[in-house]
């Protein structure tokens, strides 16, 4: 089916004229929140799920006549757990308006930046705000917006918001929210947490699921490298070298490391960069646009990068340190792979990690061969630990204190 039998506004099909088609997920969700229907949507980023419910909203505002009216209500809410991923999807509904004789104003209102210019922009009013869940409150405390109004409520990467601790923040916001109003709710991955969140506040969803339709599963070809622990950055070097990697996203698990590896590959002369939260708001948009106009060839970044990054043509990502869960491994694989382009995921694999890369591989159902490099090859065993023992790394049902604490940083820094 193509886009124009929606029925959307010429405008807005214009916009997306560029694509041959829909994805699976637009041609199954754009109709029924046409409808006014609610939905419990299961697509990963790089599904073109951000176009799925920007359209519909677009279109709903576009009709609404309310939206000449001097205070405007606010027409649709869209809670995202990251900055990046609020730049994202302010850009698809700026590229998705960008025909419409009159434009919606959008805000974005996300942490890490001033307050005040997002106050004065939200004066008046606006059509779409685009928001991480703290700053939003702030917001409201300081009667910068109302939320009484909004008519379609989006929560993106439902998973990743109730990941980052904002689950108390999403509560109290969702108690500011009209009765009446239609919630969309996407998500990765469906854990406990937003199950009980879509039972609590969707009413009769419509529920989609795009992840395993064969054609959607990104073309990712997964490799584990066997490497001694102080190898690893020589080995980084030399898959970049002899490997022709053109861009690489690299994961450590520290801001520490990211910025040292990352001083280390320059000091060879691969131009590379951190990414983590540590550095402010203007650092890290400038590294993302540098790095997607491939200013530089290798960003070496923290989890902060493993969720909604949509990076076109990045063909290799690394797990220099693995990450903690199984389902961040699944997020961080899938920054590559975009688009229907194909993509390496490469982990390196050490003594110390094996056992908890087998519980990755368990958990995930999958298993990898083994690789060694020449001029790499490993002089430490790895202990025979069965996959079930892991490292402790894995996060358990039960947060422990530390978890909490990591989390709260976690979320301090996305915001
Ligand atoms: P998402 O992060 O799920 O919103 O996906 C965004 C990516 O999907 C971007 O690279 C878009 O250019 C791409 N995209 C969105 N809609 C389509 C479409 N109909 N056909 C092909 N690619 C699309």
């Amino acid at each position: 089916m193509p886009f124009s039998d929606f029925p959307l506004a010429e405008p807005l099909l214009r916009a997306v004229s560029h694509y041959p088609d829909p994805t699976r997920i637009q041609s199954e969700a754009i109709p029924v929140i046409l409808d006014g229907r609610e939905v419990l949507a299961t697509a990963q980023t790089g599904s073109g799920k951000t176009t799925a419910f920007v359209l519909p909203l677009l279109q709903r505002w576009f009709v609404d006549a309310q939206r000449v009216t001097r205070n405007r209500p606010l027409n649709a809410l869209i809670l995202v757990p990251t900055r990046e991923l609020a730049a994202q999807v302010r850009s698809v509904v700026q590229e998705c308006s960008a025909h419409l004789a009159e434009r919606p104003k959008i805000v974005s209102a996300v942490g890490g930046v001033s307050i005040n210019p997002q106050m004065m922009a939200l004066r008046g009013g606006a059509d779409f705000v685009v928001a991480t869940p703290g700053r939003l409150l702030d917001l409201v405390s300081k009667n910068a917006l109302s939320l009484s109004g909004v008519k379609s409520l989006v929560l993106d990467e439902a998973d990743r918001l109730l990941d980052l601790g904002f689950a108390e923040e999403l509560t109290q916001i969702l108690e500011l929210l009209p009765d009446r109003r239609q919630n969309l709710l996407f998500s990765a991955t469906f854990p406990k947490k937003v199950e009980a969140l879509a039972r609590e506040w969707l009413r009769e969803p419509i529920s989609i699921r795009v992840d395993d339709e064969p054609e959607n599963t990104p073309d990712i070809s997964q490799r584990a490298i066997r490497v001694d622990q102080d190898k690893r950055t020589p080995l980084l070097r030399h898959l970049i070298e002899h490997e022709d990697w053109k861009r690489v996203l690299v994961f450590v698990g520290s801001q520490y490391t990211a910025d040292h590896v990352a001083m280390k590959l320059r000091r060879n002369g691969i131009r590379s960069w951190a990414f983590h939260g540590d550095l402010g708001q203007g650092a890290r948009s400038e590294a993302l646009e540098d790095f997607k106009n491939s200013h530089f060839k290798v960003m070496v970044a923290t989890d902060l990068a493993a969720r909604g990054l949509d990076i076109e043509q990045l063909p290799v990502v690394v797990n220099y340190d693995l990450p903690r869960s199984p389902d961040d491994y699944t997020h961080r694989i899938g920054r590559t792979g975009r688009a229907g382009e194909s993509g390496d995921a490469v982990s390196f694999v050490t003594a110390e990690n094996e056992a908890h890369f087998r519980l990755i591989e368990k958990r995930n159902d999958f298993r990898l061969a083994r690789e060694e490099i020449a001029g790499f090859e490993t002089s430490e065993v790895a202990e025979a630990k069965p996959a079930s023992a892991g490292t402790g790394g894995i996060k358990g049902r039960r947060k422990s204190k530390k978890d909490k604490l990591r989390e709260a940083a976690a979320r301090k820094a996305a915001e």
